[in-house]
Parts: structure tokens; C-alpha cells; sequence
């Protein structure tokens, strides 16, 4: 296991390396019960994985891997999250929300990351300028892809991305 859990600087709790990560690697994949919209509650921890589907807590790490709009690690084709670059021992996990994140009515949340592409607010990803679009366009969840970019579908290579045609 190459990651644990501790308390965060910016949030609650947050996932950290426990060893360095190279890129590629991958660090752990997101699982918890499938729900649709109408079952969960904004403040209850979730992940949207299509129009009207959502996963859960699992009550394992993966729920509390937090945002970052520049962040170490994102989503390749699938719900494993992978190192996007070489993370060092100690370095917290992050993850980009607005991969996931396509609600229209979404009120967002601040975002603190500091980063360089900082957005200021966490949002959904249809309410995000075209350029960060662009930009996050090789992190996205395959059903985003499939619904933004079809042309790029057969490139997204991932098998789930197909399954509601
Ligand atoms: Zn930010």
C-alpha cells in the first residue's frame, strides 16, 4: 500500500504517500454502493460516476482523497486513481473534482488548493471555461468523455465508457 490516511492542513482528513509514487502508478481505485441522485445528500460523501449515478462512501481511504485544481493524481479510463506525475513520500494525494462533478444545479464549494490553476471554486465541469475543459479533458471520467468529447471515445480506450450505448 503506498498511501495512508491522517489529518490534512486544508481539510478534515486527507490521503497521504506513504513512499514515493512514480507516475503511472497506480494508487487506489474508488469503490462504495451504487446510488442514484434521489438516494444521496449533498453533505453525505459521494462520487458522481454518470448522468444520475453515483458511488458512496466505501469507508476506506478513497473517500477521503481531497480536491486540487493542479493536482498529483487523477482518474485514467476507469475509477483508479494514478500518480499524473512522481509523487514524493509524505506529499498529500489529490485529485481534480470537476473530473467527476456534472450537475447542473451543483452550488459548488471554495477551493483554498493554491495552486497556480487555482479556479477559486470547485464546480461542475459543464460550468467550467473552455480552456480548463480542454485541460482536464485527459483526466475526465469516461462517462464525461463520452458526453463531451465522443469523437475521442475510441481513444479513451476504456471498456465502461461504452456500456449505456
Ligand atoms: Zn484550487
Amino acid at each position: 500500500m503506498s498511501y495512508f490516511v491522517n489529518s490534512s492542513p486544508q481539510h478534515g482528513k486527507g490521503v497521504f504517500a506513504s513512499r514515493p509514487i512514480a507516475a503511472g502508478e497506480v494508487i487506489l481505485a474508488f469503490s462504495g454502493p451504487l446510488l442514484q441522485r434521489i438516494q444521496i445528500s449533498q453533505d453525505d460523501y459521494h462520487l458522481q460516476i454518470g448522468e444520475d449515478l453515483y458511488i458512496g462512501a466505501s469507508g476506506a481511504a478513497d473517500d477521503y482523497v481531497n480536491h486540487s485544481c493542479d493536482p498529483n493524481a487523477g482518474f485514467n479510463g476507469g475509477l483508479q486513481l494514478v500518480a499524473r506525475r512522481a509523487i514524493a513520500s509524505g506529499e498529500e494525494i489529490t485529485w481534480d473534482y470537476s473530473t467527476a462533478i456534472d450537475e447542473d444545479d451543483f452550488p459548488g464549494f471554495p477551493c483554498s488548493c493554491g495552486t497556480f490553476h487555482c479556479r477559486g471554486m470547485v464546480r461542475s465541469f459543464r460550468h467550467l471555461s473552455a480552456e480548463d475543459q480542454i485541460r482536464l479533458k485527459p483526466w475526465l471520467l469516461p462517462y464525461l468523455v463520452k458526453k463531451y468529447f465522443p469523437e475521442s471515445n475510441q481513444i479513451a480506450g476504456s471498456t465502461n465508457a461504452r456500456s449505456d450505448t
